[in-house]
């Protein structure tokens, strides 16, 4: 009986000696680059996808798929990892599942979120610790995003950075920051990113960066769109669910901190502020969309482990969260789409500030430092101690709207404004054209005070300037293109073409040839049209006078002087200054292609 026993004891003993000895092998062989590196280097474009293209061959549930290439010829890859093999977006969708994205190396030299996601695939279909995080979640992982960028390699690419050994670089090989060309789609990548959305529109997106700014103790930083640029009713779900959650979140041990943008770097105790990004970034984006959007920060003077482990529980901790609420965030997302083709005729949110006053607390756990004068800058030399303070510090974090715009029922674009109607509908944006001429009562703007940027930014010279609104009547020719403001994207759309938007396609330069004058008069000609219109036309007289006494650049030019009559003559060209996109605000039945 003992004997038989202790037989027993030792089967069970070899079994699950066995049990380790198989899962000590199978760890070893699906150790990642990064681990595989005592967590100090990061695998290049071709050990990243090789390792991908391994998972897929060893199971069922993950597929590697291209979206798109990159300027320099590599392709832009999605891995989807599903129990239900939803591997293309519509069967997905059949699926009772959220559908998460999380987006890395959009900036490549920030780069912990690709590795903590390697290991988490990994995780799940592999050593299948974490294979329950599939149950009711679809999910889909972008390794790296600005690829090109995560090829040029180097130690030096982020000075604030401690680790990983080396890392690509910020922008795409064009010198493009992808995470500024949400709204305006210059980059081959964004237009692969923007397809590659709309088609499979996640129900929830993470954007995996490495912050700058301030030391302090917290590894894990986050941003989340949580203010009216995000509709309701998922700005309620993000702030009365998901928000608690983050919130109580540790990583490493330490408290997860909302992105920490102090209001005065020499002074933390002066508090934290945060505010409404345009949505030419990311998360605003994809909260335009409809979706809620986690931006994860990882502090950058933190070790690269540190921060790989801290993204890697921050996406399993939103994962649970998402196993658990799937039912609730789905409801709410086909919800806020469904109210958002409803917005004809009301105001919508385009700017926003943040209020100047505090409205919470955050308990900072900072390193005390010490401010100095420097005589090589002249200014402040901060010095972090590396001491560990904590303090209650206020928040900055309320925000209010600065600019509403009356939603109208159809923006009409002269179809000559292609590349518009092009970017437009690569948002997912359902664009109709007119089939027949019509004439229309609309609104439209005109532009004052156009001065353009000098120096490019993100490879354009934007331009700002004063609108007037004016209604005109006018004949609309068949062709024209027509966005109804019936449909879920409306608000990309009047970001996109509303002049006043933070983004607006007309700034970014789109329309940069309507601000041309493109005919002269010759001095000769225009003098004896400029006395006569003196002599009929007393107001005009006044007008010219008025500004000959108060407008000294205007008194100095004889050619400004001069083209002041042709301005006012009828040989002037209406539309100069003159927006081409038409607000239509009432609804009319229009003629419109099928
Ligand atoms: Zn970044």
């Amino acid at each position: 009986m003992l004997i038989m026993k202790t037989g027993y004891y030792l089967i069970f003993l070899l079994m699950g000696f066995g049990e380790i000895l198989y899962s000590q092998k199978l760890m070893q062989n699906w150790l990642t680059f990064y681990e595989q590196s005592g967590y100090t280097k990061t695998p290049n474009y071709e050990q990243t996808m090789e390792f991908c293209k391994r998972l897929e061959i060893v199971s069922p549930f993950i597929k590697v798929k291209s979206f798109g290439k990159s300027p320099e010829g590599r392709d832009l890859y999605l891995v989807i990892a599903s129990k239900d093999k939803a591997f293309d977006a519509q069967r997905a969708h059949q699926k009772d599942k959220a559908i998460l994205l999380v987006q890395n190396g959009i900036h490549a030299g920030e780069i912990d979120g690709k590795d903590a996601c390697l290991k988490l695939l990994r995780d799940i279909v592999v050593t299948k610790e974490k294979e329950s995080l599939l149950d009711h979640v679809i999910l889909l992982v972008i390794p790296i995003y600005n690829v090109d960028g995560h090829e040029r390699i180097s130690k030096y690419n982020r000075i604030n950075q401690n680790g990983p050994e080396e890392m690509g670089w910020r922008v795409t090989s064009q010198n493009l920051n992808l995470n500024r060309d949400y709204i305006k789609a210059d980059a081959p990548e964004t237009h692969a990113w923007l397809k590659m959305f709309n088609e499979w529109l996640p129900d929830f997106f993470i954007d995996a960066h490495v912050t700058d700014g301030a030391d302090y103790q917290h590894n894990v930083t986050f941003g989340l769109e949580k203010h009216e640029n995000l509709a309701e009713p998922v700005r309620s779900w993000v702030n009365q669910k998901y928000l608690p959650m983050i919130s109580n979140l540790t990583t490493n041990g330490v408290p997860v901190a909302p992105y920490i943008s102090l209001r005065n770097h020499e002074d933390p105790m002066k508090g934290l502020q945060s505010g409404v990004a345009p949505p030419r970034l990311s998360t605003p984006y994809v909260a335009l969309q409809n979706r809620p959007a986690l931006l994860i920060e990882t502090h950058m003077m933190k070790d690269y482990k540190t921060r790989v482990e801290g993204t890697y529980q921050t996406i399993v901790s939103t994962l649970e969260f998402l196993n658990s609420e799937y039912k609730t965030l789905q409801q709410t997302v086909t919800e806020t789409d469904r109210i958002s083709m409803n917005r004809i005729g009301q105001k919508f949110p385009l700017r926003f500030e943040t209020v100047d006053a505090p409205n919470g607390i955050f308990h900072y756990l900072g390193f005390k430092q010490t401010n100095q004068k420097s005589d090589i800058s002249g200014g402040v030399w901060t010095t972090y101690t590396k001491e560990p303070f904590e303090a209650d510090i206020p928040v900055y974090d309320s925000v209010k709207v600065s600019k509403f715009i009356d939603v109208p029922y159809a923006y009409l674009i002269p179809r000559q404004w292609q590349e518009v109607i092009k970017r437009l509908s690569l948002h997912g944006i359902k664009i109709r054209e007119l089939s027949k001429p019509i004439e229309l009562d609309v609104e439209m703007y005109k532009f004052y005070n156009s001065k353009w940027q000098q120096n490019p930014y993100e490879s354009r010279h934007s331009v700002s300037y004063t609108t007037e609104k004016i209604s005109a009547k006018k004949m609309f020719p068949a062709g024209t293109a027509v966005v109804q403001l019936n449909q879920r994207t409306s608000g990309v759309a009047l970001f996109a073409l509303e002049p006043e938007s933070p983004d607006a396609f007309v700034s970014w330069g789109f329309f940069d040839a309507i601000f041309e004058q493109k005919e002269y008069s010759e001095d000769y000609v225009m003098e004896p049209i400029a006395r006569e219109m003196l002599e009929k036309d007393q107001n005009l007289k006044q007008e010219f006078e008025t500004k000959l006494n108060t407008d000294t650049t205007f008194a100095k030019s004889p050619s400004v002087r001069l083209n002041f009559f042709y301005q006012h003559s009828p040989w002037w060209d209406q539309n100069v200054n003159l927006y081409p996109v038409a607000r239509l605000i009432n609804p009319v039945q229009l003629p419109l292609k099928d």
